[in-house]
């Protein structure tokens, strides 16, 4: 594994993390001064949300490697499947990845939406979201960027996700066949899975993104109370060694949301608690 005590630079915040993800949370800080933040407590790369970038992708991509870091990635792509998937999936995906693109990353995050209308459980709806990957996949490559695959908790079922698992998700990518297809292993999600070695193994090279945050013990929320690294009972080292013995080597996203505790916080106290447990606990 890695050794991460003395170096941050895998360190990437998701700008979730400060709220940034949904209207009315957060310090409402402006992206130019999260990034100089990040920049001076060591962050090696950002991730951003659509929402927040509006038509300034190549300005803002370019102001974080001005700062010495990376774009790590971009959250997410329209839901593709389920009830809450909009009429204009594939144009809107189309734009998210030209927004990738240009913002100079190559990691653009998938939630894949939840089960079809008109069906039960996920074996249909994965049949048609790999149908669905497919139209896209060859646009995506052409920009350069990848669709990361984010498995959720399976309480996120229903409404969010046909993908619970790494296992399912390497399912998915191996129906479609293409190498615009990756997986996003995020520890809020996969800590309970005790076959999770074993899937990142199997999904080797696809693993493309790795999310960091803790699961609190008494968590009181399902979607806005995440745990800091290190508050909870995630076994971050023993995940970390299942998506790096599987070969990943790229950035250790941290992605909280947490609406009552770090998105009341001071920004730079959030940023700098982060960077101590990055180096400490993960
Ligand atoms: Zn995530």
């Amino acid at each position: 594994m890695r050794d991460f005590s003395e170096d941050t630079s895998a360190l990437a915040l998701n700008t979730a993390t400060l709220g940034h993800n949904l209207d009315g949370y957060g310090a409402g800080w402006p992206l130019e001064r999260v990034i100089d933040t990040c920049a001076s407590h060591g962050f090696g790369g950002i991730v951003f949300w659509r929402r927040e970038i509006g038509t300034n992708a190549i300005e803002i991509g370019n102001r974080v490697r001005a700062a010495g870091m990376h774009v790590t990635g971009l959250c997410r792509t329209p839901y593709l499947v389920g009830s809450g998937r909009p009429d204009a999936w594939f144009d809107e995906t189309r734009g998210s990845i030209d927004m990738a693109a240009a913002l100079g990353t190559t990691v653009l995050t998938v939630v894949t939406g939840g089960t079809e209308p008109e069906t039960k459980g996920t074996i249909e709806t994965k049949k048609v979201l790999a149908e669905r990957l497919a139209r896209v996949s060859d646009y995506a490559a052409a920009g350069g960027v990848r669709l990361a695959l984010e498995p959720l908790n399976p309480m996120y079922g229903g409404n969010r996700t046909c993908l619970m698992t790494v296992r399912d998700a390497l399912n998915v990518c191996e129906m479609v066949g293409h190498d615009a297809l990756g997986i996003a292993v995020d520890v809020y999600h996969v800590w309970w899975d005790s076959n999770l070695k074993e899937s990142c193994k199997a999904a080797g090279s696809r693993i493309i993104g790795y999310h960091l945050c803790d699961w609190l013990e008494n968590t009181s929320d399902m979607l806005l109370d995440r745990g800091m690294m290190g508050d909870g009972v995630a076994d971050l080292k023993a995940i970390r060694d299942a998506v790096e013995s599987a070969g990943y080597a790229g950035a250790c996203e941290v992605e909280i949301f947490s609406s009552d505790r770090w998105w009341k916080a001071r920004p730079d106290r959030v940023l700098r608690t982060i960077a101590d447990r990055f180096k400490t606990v993960c």
